[in-house]
């Protein structure tokens, strides 16, 4: 299914590299920190704009205590594809002026140039080829973008959830892992383990005491031992406290879990054994609190189908492309729990997300906005429903 119109696409993309590399630089100077609803709104405006001048039919979603959401739609009905990205950083307003962005040959260094704004501008450029070339889809295509993706996306799951369901495809603009778009992500759930004890005076009435850290020093070891690389499940205790002061028998002691799995039953067993733990001194009383957390994404044969889709749609463009995992959430795991098809890792490739060393790689952009534009010129109701 050699496409002429694709290598087109591509060739457009290419010669266009300046101005994507432009774009970026421009969506990092509008610093868009979660918690900073002024600056994210100042982002969405801006974005909203370039939508409209794709011929969006673009609408604002009012959120009080984050960013807005921005929303713009092409062609009327059911089913196509909705692209998701968000706007906001875990970057405060002030560090670009500390970290500026930066060219080095073929990299972009720069303050959530990965983690998404690159995503934005491939979301951006893949729709603005189409129209250029007037290879614009007919179906329906829904570009959304939220600004609270990097505190769970509370304050817009809503929208994203309603959107996946009226769609038969979700893109997401995540970057990329080690270069490969995103087929399977792990599911993420906090538990928290409180072990009442009593307290006593360490030197007068040691005995009469219950040591709460003791009985956590026990808990604390089951727990990480429940981790299973095998099959991708892990079990992390990360955060601990107790105790009052080293003269006294400590009452109470608590540690914050992090469990993580690649299969929703993987996810729901490891849970299961965390709330079946029970206290080695029968004495102490364990209180476990928690939920099996955000469902995994996982590699359907309607996800592993969209990557063979696209894969071969690059070969095709004459580059290659590879699919992998990764242990960490984004707004695809929301959408797959809901059985819709997601296509994840679509963004810039680079490393770094959330570090000072983020960058990403520019020649990623044009390739990964033609894999987009290529796969809006599918028809993905047919590739998903060939694969069940
Ligand atoms: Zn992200």
């Amino acid at each position: 299914m050699s496409d002429e119109n694709n290598r087109k696409l591509l060739a457009y993309l290419r010669d266009h590299t300046d101005a994507m590399v432009e774009d970026l630089k421009t969506l990092i100077d509008l610093e868009s920190p979660t918690l900073h609803k002024p600056s994210v709104d100042k982002l969405g405006q801006f974005i909203a704009g370039r939508l409209r001048e794709l011929g969006g039919a673009v609408e604002i979603i009012p959120k009080t205590e984050v960013g807005d959401v921005v929303r713009a739609r092409w062609n009327a009905g059911d089913g196509g594809v909705v692209i998701l990205s968000h706007m906001d950083t875990v970057w405060d307003v002030g560090t670009v002026a500390g970290r500026p962005t930066r060219v080095d040959g073929n990299l972009i260094y720069g303050v959530g140039a990965m983690d998404m704004k690159g995503g934005i501008v491939i979301a951006l450029w893949a729709l603005r080829a189409l129209r250029e070339l007037g290879l614009f889809p007919d179906k329906a295509v829904t570009y959304m973008l939220n600004s609270d993706e990097e505190t769970g996306s509370r304050h817009s799951s809503e929208e994203i959830e309603a959107e996946a369901l009226s769609h038969d495809v979700v893109f997401v603009t995540e970057p990329p892992q080690d270069g490969k778009y995103k087929t399977q992500r792990k599911g993420s759930g906090g538990i928290t383990i409180t072990v009442k004890g009593r307290a006593a005076h360490s030197g007068a009435d040691h005995a009469a005491g219950i040591n709460a850290i003791e009985e956590m020093a026990h808990q604390i070891l089951a727990v990480q031992a429940m981790t299973d690389y095998s099959i991708g499940s892990t079990a992390n205790v990360g955060v601990i406290s107790g105790g009052t002061r080293s003269n006294v028998v400590p009452a109470e002691a608590k540690i914050n879990i992090n469990i993580r799995a690649t299969t929703r039953a993987n996810q729901l067993a490891l849970y299961e054994k965390i709330t079946q733990l029970k206290p080695v001194n029968p004495e102490a009383e364990l209180i476990i609190d928690g939920n099996p957390g955000i469902q995994p994404m996982e590699r359907t044969p309607q996800i592993a189908a969209l990557f063979k889709r696209a894969q071969r749609l690059a070969a095709d463009m004459g580059f290659h492309i590879d699919e992998g995992s990764t242990g960490g959430g984004s707004d695809g795991n929301k959408t797959a729990a809901l059985g819709v098809p997601t296509f994840d890792g679509m963004g810039i490739v680079g490393e770094g997300g959330h570090a000072i060393t983020e960058y990403g790689e520019i020649d990623s952009m044009p390739e990964r906005a033609a894999v987009m534009a290529a796969m809006l010129r599918e028809d993905l109701a047919a590739v998903v429903n060939g694969a069940q």
